[in-house]
């Protein structure tokens, strides 16, 4: 079995926008985000990315763009030597009432059976309380991240509650290479 860090995308690999992020033209990659990927992949970690894109069911962007912004961040992270091994999107609609959708555990799940990964073992990060939410659901210890729409403060009251709290994603490779040791 493998372990994995499963990590959201807006918020955490790349900055947020309320508007949703559409295309490449609006895609901000965090400067720190590709050498994270590599420090993961040295710890011994595949490198999964999990995002509601709600958008798509939409009709706000494609599939087609969110391929496109894909494309793009695994060029980042290759460029530090790190490498992504698989994206899980839901682009259901939030009324649909899907499985995949986050704080669902669908995406991981799914990941976990096709990849062989030890979620005992793995890590969710992520910006949200869905994050947080679909890490409880799937048994995978979370960190929050303070990178995109969380603040410490809303941290402290949220519900279910992150095992851990990082600045950003690298700020969370430490936290893994620690927390790491002990499971
Ligand atoms: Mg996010
Ligand atoms: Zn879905």
């Amino acid at each position: 079995m493998i372990k994995a860090v499963f990590s959201d995308r807006d918020g955490v690999i790349n900055s947020d926008r309320p508007d949703y992020v559409k295309n490449v033209s609006e895609l901000n990659i965090y400067p720190f985000f590709p050498s994270a990927v590599k420090d993961f992949n040295g710890l011994g970690f595949s490198v999964f990315v999990i995002s509601n894109q709600q958008g798509v069911g939409k009709g706000i962007y494609t599939m087609e763009d969110v391929r496109g912004i894909e494309a793009e961040i695994r060029k980042a992270a290759e460029s530090a030597g790190g490498v992504i091994t698989d994206f899980r999107y839901c682009t259901h609609l939030e009324s649909e009432k899907c499985a995949c959708r986050k704080p669902r555990a669908g995406m991981i799940l799914d990941l976990a059976a096709e990849y062989d990964i030890d979620l005992t073992k793995s890590f969710v990060i992520g910006d949200s309380v869905r994050d947080v939410g679909a890490a409880a659901e799937a048994g995978v210890r979370s960190i929050l991240v303070l990178s995109g729409s969380a603040s410490a403060e809303t941290a402290e009251k949220m519900d279910p509650k992150p095992d851990f709290v990082a600045r950003d994603i690298a700020d969370a490779v430490s936290l893994v290479k620690i927390a790491a040791k002990d499971a």
